[in-house]
């Protein structure tokens, strides 16, 4: 049931309701530890998810480079990682894996309504993308989200050695530093949002717009993905909280805090490699054979979510087939659709939307034996992954808006050869890195189905040195670097 596939910590799997009670006994859902910990990480889910074996059931290592990059940090000293487990009721007891601590914290099926699905999901998650769509502000959901905030808060309190560093994850947490701040002044509190911080009018909306900056602020570092995102929190937060001084001196109740992007990347070695192998190359080659040699490869990888946009990029391409400017003789588009949040009525009718789109195009201009659009709804395993990226042509990575996007990054990766074209959504984090990207405004569908058009045009030369400066940039700016730029400002003894 458990198949967790982004860094983010974000869980895309149906969530399974095995305790329907409401009655909350604080201190047992809290795991109690010793305060033994150098370092802890806090997200939502943990780093891990249980898989069936043969001998029973058992904890696997999720995928993601978040996992990847903090591990290695985390093994060379006592540390722990506090998420959620994925399942509603009891958690289940600390355990360790792969010389981590884990310590899960218990969520009653009601939090994970109104704590999960509603104020993380239904409130901050479109306010954070520029309101993609309409976010919801409802006032009981505000409740389950503090009273949530605060058992991570303690769980992370009852775990970290006296000065240790604690590392906090994402927007369904930013009450964690302040409240953690309280119960355990002596510890060094980083935070790092990896959604896109919204423009200050948007924020503005949040009836608990007070709160939220003041539960960031009380981490000593804070850290977006774009230099957009530290200026409007930066911004805001001199306007509604006692924050004040020089952007590189900033004082908030007597304590300097450092705000800064930090864009977060993939573990762009192990994608590289990975392409490179005989197998990845013998299965691209399979794939290719099977959507037809002389066929050109369009390629879309996307949890199935409405900041993608996924029906814009069908919507462009059902263009260029209509007016002949492409044919299914020379193109096929596979679009990878990862189910995501399937409880929430707004991602069933996203699901049915595309669903419908794909057969309208499929049905209008299909020919047999020439599907213009291969759907597959479903989370691939990195090396199917992999040797899709090596089969298509061209990427289409057209978000309306995204904290960072990593499939972008994990294409470039594995263009060893530097061919291939990526075409990449101005409003996308990667964006502001992956310069030599084609660049386009995803709410533009002309311009975006020229785009996908030069994009299929583009000379070897052109591929090649649009592909060699992106890849360098990934080389360079891994994921590794990342983790490793974050916590030396937070605490610079760490390496
Ligand atoms: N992914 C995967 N299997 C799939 C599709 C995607 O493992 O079938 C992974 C992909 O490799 C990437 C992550 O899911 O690491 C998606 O991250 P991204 O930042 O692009 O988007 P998010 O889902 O976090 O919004």
């Amino acid at each position: 049931m458990t198949t967790p596939v982004s860094t983010r910590g974000e869980t895309i799997e149906r969530c399974e309701r095995n305790d329907p009670s409401t009655a909350i006994n604080e201190s047992a859902l809290v795991p109690s530890t010793s305060r033994t910990s150098d370092i802890v990480i806090v997200s939502n889910r943990l780093p891990v998810h249980r898989v069936n074996t043969s001998t029973g059931d058992a904890w696997e290592t999720s995928p993601g480079g978040l996992v990847s990059a903090l591990t290695p940090i985390l093994q060379k000293r006592p540390s722990s990682w506090i998420g959620w487990a994925g399942n509603a009721g009891d958690a289940p007891t600390p355990f360790k894996h792969d010389r981590i601590t884990n310590l899960p914290v218990a969520l009653s099926a009601d939090e994970v309504e109104d704590f999960y699905e509603g104020f993380s999901n239904r409130t901050l998650w479109p306010l954070y993308h520029d309101a993609v769509r309409t976010p919801e502000y409802r006032r009981r959901w505000w409740k389950p989200y503090v009273q949530v905030n605060r058992r991570f808060a303690q769980a992370a309190a009852n775990a970290a050695a006296e000065g240790g560093i604690v590392w906090v994850h994402d927007y369904h947490l930013q009450l964690v530093p302040s409240m953690l701040r309280e119960l355990r002044p002596d510890l060094r509190l980083g935070f790092f949002l990896h959604i896109p911080f919204p423009p200050r009018e948007l924020f503005m909306q949040l009836p608990w717009r007070e709160s939220i900056l003041e539960g960031l602020l009380g981490a000593d570092v804070v850290g977006f993905q774009t230099s957009e995102g530290a200026q409007n929190f930066v911004h805001l937060t001199r306007r509604y909280t006692s924050l004040s001084g020089r952007r590189d001196a900033l004082q908030y109740r007597g304590r300097h805090v450092r705000i800064d992007a930090f864009p977060v990347s993939i573990d762009t070695q192990k994608y590289e490699s990975l392409a490179t192998t005989a197998e990845t190359q013998r299965r691209a080659e399979r794939y290719r054979s099977r959507l037809g040699k002389s066929r050109r490869i369009i390629l879309g990888v996307d949890r199935l979510d409405y900041t993608k946009g996924i029906d814009i990029r069908l919507r462009a391409y059902q263009d260029l087939l209509r007016s002949g400017r492409a044919s299914p003789n020379e193109v096929a588009l596979v679009q990878v659709c990862v189910p995501s949040r399937e409880r929430v009525q707004e991602y069933k009718e996203l699901k049915s939307h595309i669903e419908r789109l794909v057969g309208e195009i499929n049905g209008e201009f299909g020919e047999l034996g020439k599907t213009p659009i291969h759907y597959l709804h479903r989370s691939l395993p990195i090396d199917e992954l992999v040797a899709l990226y090596r089969a298509a042509d061209v990427m289409l990575v057209t978000p309306l808006r995204d904290g960072m996007n990593l499939v972008a990054k994990e294409y470039v990766a594995t263009r060893f050869d530097n061919t291939g074209v990526l075409v990449l959504s101005e409003f996308t984090g990667s964006a502001k890195e992956l310069k030599s990207a084609l660049l386009v405004n995803p709410h533009d569908i002309d311009r975006l189905a020229d785009t996908i058009r030069s994009a299929l045009d583009q000379p070897a030369d052109e591929q090649s040195t649009r592909m060699a400066s992106l890849r360098r940039h990934i080389r360079r700016f891994d994921v590794y670097h990342w983790a490793e730029a974050f916590l030396l400002t937070l605490n610079d003894d760490l390496y």
